[in-house]
């Protein structure tokens, strides 16, 4: 867990995170405040000696610097830590609201008792004494409601910009395990997912198929074509591959011109029909130039299914699949093979 300190734990942070911001000359945005909070925690020792280095000649961050550390420190660990990363603000953002309503009941108790007394003073023997701690009283009063104020107001503002990270977080998160060009799940969302699957397929004593793709001489394409023509190609077959996958099916791009797909509650018959359906459509893509229609390309892949077994580890699955694609290759492309049971 990132964040594993107590509400008044996390309140301490807070607290020391202000003057922190404002001594080094930061703006307290939602990205400084959180290289605040795990600096004056002394939590990510990675991140202090990096911050050390780039402050030693008494300079102060700029944005980009600030931005630079928190992508590397704090935002880029990894899928997972993100995500706790993401649980976390909330929880800190729980804290501050609950500190927040703390300092003001705290405030017009105060307040309310001194009001209560002030009257009863005034009946003492020594009016001109009394008065004047009366008054001293009442200046304390005010001076504390004041500064109360002043907190609420600069928490609330601590509350948006918490919320606001949790939403860049939340962003981040989901970026993380999407590939850029096509849509699908990228490998490392890939591999978190095959390793759920397979727990998942072990528990419920369902079956499990995964199919390898990959196209068919794709270097001559990029060769002939341009490399930009070749991401088209990249994200239509990527497109024909979605369209014959369902719901509970996850679709990946696992390498440049390499698919996987993992299939759930599906014995082996059933991945190889739907690793023939992808063949089949994406023979049937037809790239055309823009400017005069003129037919450029006709694409093929070739695909190894594997069907998940009783000693399997992800490893071994790929494997399998990844071999049963080597034989499809080395059979003449443009076809679907099954692998041999280990
Ligand atoms: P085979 O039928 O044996 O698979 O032949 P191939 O030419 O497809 O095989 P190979 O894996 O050797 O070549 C894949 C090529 O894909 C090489 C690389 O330049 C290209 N490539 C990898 N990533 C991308 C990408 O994101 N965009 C484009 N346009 N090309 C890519
Ligand atoms: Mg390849
Ligand atoms: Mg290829």
């Amino acid at each position: 867990m990132r964040y594993p300190d107590s509400v008044p734990q996390c309140g301490e942070y807070l607290r020391l995170t202000i003057p922190f911001l404002t001594q080094k000359e930061l703006p307290a945005n939602p990205v400084n405040y959180a290289l605040g909070f795990e600096m004056v925690s002394s939590m990510n020792e990675g991140l202090n000696q990096a911050f050390a280095e780039l402050v030693k000649d008494g300079s102060t961050l700029t944005a980009v610097q600030s931005q630079q550390l928190f992508d590397a420190h704090i935002a880029q660990p990894g899928v997972e830590e993100v995500a706790e990363a993401n649980d976390e603000f909330g929880r800190v953002l729980g804290a501050t609201q609950s500190l927040v309503q703390e300092m003001a009941a705290e405030g017009g108790k105060y307040q309310d008792s001194l009001e209560r007394e002030g009257p009863k003073l005034e009946q003492c023997s020594n009016p001109g004494d009394l008065q004047k701690v009366i008054d001293i009283l009442v200046a304390d009063t005010r001076a504390m409601r004041e500064s109360n104020e002043i907190m609420n107001s600069s928490l609330a503002i601590h509350i948006e910009q918490i919320a606001d990270l949790r939403a860049q977080l939340n962003t981040t998160r989901k970026a993380a395990k999407v590939d850029s060009l096509t849509g699908l799940q990228n490998r490392g969302a890939f591999d978190d997912l095959l390793a759920a699957e397979i727990e998942e397929a072990r528990l419920s004593s369902q079956p499990l198929a995964l199919v390898m793709l990959d196209i068919d001489h794709f270097k001559k394409i990029n060769d002939s074509m341009g490399h930009l023509f070749g991401d088209k190609v990249i994200k239509a077959v990527a497109r024909a591959i979605v369209k014959q996958t369902r719901g509970q099916d996850t679709a990946a791009r696992i390498g440049g011109e390499e698919y996987a797909v993992i299939l759930p509650n599906t014995d082996y018959q059933g991945a190889q029909v739907v690793a023939e359906n992808i063949r089949k459509a994406v023979e049937k893509i037809v790239l055309r130039k823009a400017s005069d229609n003129e037919r450029l390309a006709t694409v093929t892949l070739s695909g190894g299914v594997a069907q998940l077994q009783d000693d399997d580890c992800s490893e071994s699955l790929l494997q399998r699949s990844d071999d049963a694609l080597y034989a499809a290759k080395n059979g003449g492309r443009n076809q679907i093979m099954l692998a041999q049971a280990a």
